[in-house]
C-alpha cells in the first residue's frame, strides 16, 4: 500500500507512479493518480519519460484504450452529469430490487423450513443478492466521490 501518493507540491510521489504502472493501486487510489496524470503536463512527462523499451513492450493491453476512454470522457464532460443521476438512479432501482427480492427470500426460507425440505438453490440466490447489492453499493460511492470531487 502506498503511504503517500502526492508530494508536497502536489505532484505524484516515483512510488506513486511506480505503483500506478505495476497495477498495484488499489480503486481510489487509481483515480487520484489519472485524474492527475490527465491534468498535469509535468507528472504525465515523467510517467512518459520513466518508461524504457523493455517496459513499453510490457504495457498491459487496455492500457491505451483506458486512456482514450479518460479522453473521451473529459469530452463528455457536460453529458456525464445526466448519465450519473441516470447511474445513480439505476443502482437505486437495483438496491430496491434487491431489498424485494430478499424479503422473498425471507419468506421462501420461512416456508421452507416449516415444511423442513432443504433448498439448496436458496442460498445461490441469496449470495447473488449480495454480490449484487455490494456491486450497487460500490457504484454509488465511486459515482458520489467522483461527482463531488469534479465540484471542487
Ligand atoms: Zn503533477
Amino acid at each position: 500500500m502506498i503511504s503517500t501518493l502526492f508530494d508536497k507540491e502536489g505532484h505524484l510521489t516515483e512510488d506513486a507512479l511506480e505503483a500506478f504502472k505495476k497495477g498495484y493501486l488499489d480503486d481510489e487510489s487509481l483515480i487520484l493518480v489519472s485524474e492527475h496524470i490527465a491534468n498535469c503536463e509535468r507528472c504525465a512527462s515523467v510517467l512518459a519519460d520513466s518508461f524504457d523499451d523493455n517496459e513499453l513492450a510490457e504495457t498491459p493491453l487496455g492500457f491505451e484504450e483506458e486512456i482514450q476512454n479518460k479522453i473521451r470522457n473529459r469530452k463528455q464532460s457536460s453529458f456525464q452529469f445526466g448519465f450519473y443521476t441516470f447511474k445513480v438512479a439505476a443502482a437505486a432501482c437495483v438496491a430496491l430490487i434487491i431489498v424485494f427480492s430478499n424479503q422473498l427470500n425471507f419468506a421462501a426460507n420461512s416456508k421452507v423450513q416449516a415444511t423442513c425440505i432443504k433448498a439448496p438453490d436458496l442460498s445461490i440466490t441469496n449470495s447473488i443478492s449480495t454480490n449484487l447489492n455490494n456491486f450497487s453499493q460500490k457504484i454509488i460511492n465511486m459515482e458520489v466521490y467522483n461527482n463531488e470531487k469534479e465540484k471542487k
